[in-house]
């Protein structure tokens, strides 16, 4: 496969510090780009300033390179991108595929029940009037059909939603004014040309979400591989909630070999600087042999 069959992406949120798990996520998506001769991009998802931690964006892009990670490209922040993500809702719009709903969460979640994601919405305000006088900001919701949704992910397999029952009608612009992360991952994958997305299994369930607003908005869609989440021995998956110590730049190498582990990749031999690691995992990748569920880390 050459260079243009190809262009993969690592895209952290800056609510936190970069930790094993995201290292795991960065080597994978390195790797199998790499592997294939491909292009691999980094992406800022800041799209959630209340969320994010000061400074944490530019502490991620230098741990990156501390670890000897090189991306293609020119660096996207999603802050930037506010106009490209409200041209593709004007879209939208105009298709009649989005609704404001000006629903207060308390009315509509205290009869809702429990899909796949939270609670389903309830699709109140799909059949009123878009026109009508709202009581207050509204959220925009995209149309979701009583239809499968299924696609093949590399390392899960076959994966399968119902939207309209597991799901419900989807928020892509939050009453609070800030861009939902379904509507601008998949306007700038989209926009980035990616045509291969390596990530982790907690966002395996998002996938159908993001297959039906390309399809909505006649963009492509990637092939997915969502990797297996590294979890402590309470079955936590680590995170910024479960206290995930932020990497070591004193263990850089060991670390690297920690993760290369998991994804089951051979032993390396000794090296000079971590980038040397990357060479020989994206030497030695394969997919297939990624485990397929979660990874037990204590
Ligand atoms: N920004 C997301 C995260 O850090 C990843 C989004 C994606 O890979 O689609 O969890
Ligand atoms: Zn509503």
């Amino acid at each position: 496969m050459n260079t243009a069959n190809y262009t993969g992406r690592f895209a952290p949120s800056p609510t936190g510090l970069l930790h094993i798990g995201s290292l795991l996520t960065a080597v994978a998506s390195y790797a199998d780009a790499k592997s294939h001769g491909g292009r691999w991009l980094v992406r800022m998802e800041n799209l959630d300033p209340p969320r994010e931690m000061a400074g944490a964006a530019d502490d991620i892009l230098r741990t990156l390179e501390a670890f000897g990670f090189e991306w293609d490209g020119e660096l996207l922040y999603q802050s930037r991108r506010h106009d490209v993500y409200a041209q593709a809702l004007g879209r939208l719009k105009v298709m009649g595929l989005v609704y404001p709903c000006d629903c207060s969460r308390k009315d509509w979640q205290a009869a809702a029940r429990a899909g796949a994601d939270g609670f389903v919405y309830n699709g109140h305000c799909a059949r009123l009037d878009p026109q009508r006088p709202l009581h207050k900001a509204p959220a925009w919701r995209l149309r979701t059909a009583d239809e499968t949704i299924a696609f093949d992910d590399r390392v899960v397999g076959r994966y399968a939603q119902n939207l309209a029952r597991d799901i419900g009608d989807f928020v892509l612009l939050r009453a609070d004014g800030f861009w939902a992360y379904q509507l601008a991952v998949v306007v700038d994958d989209a926009a980035q040309g990616i045509t291969h997305i390596v990530r982790g299994q907690d966002l395996l369930v998002s996938a159908p979400r993001q297959i039906r607003l390309q399809r909505c908005l006649g963009y492509a869609q990637p092939q997915y591989a969502h990797l297996p989440l590294l979890v402590n021995a309470a079955g936590q998956k680590w995170s910024k909630q479960t206290l995930a110590p932020a990497l070591d730049l004193g263990a850089k190498e060991q670390l690297l070999r920690q993760v290369m582990g998991y994804l089951n990749l051979p032993p390396a031999p000794t090296v000079n600087k971590p980038r040397d690691l990357l060479d020989w995992a994206a030497a030695h990748w394969a997919m297939a042999n990624v485990p397929k569920t979660a990874i037990i880390t204590e």
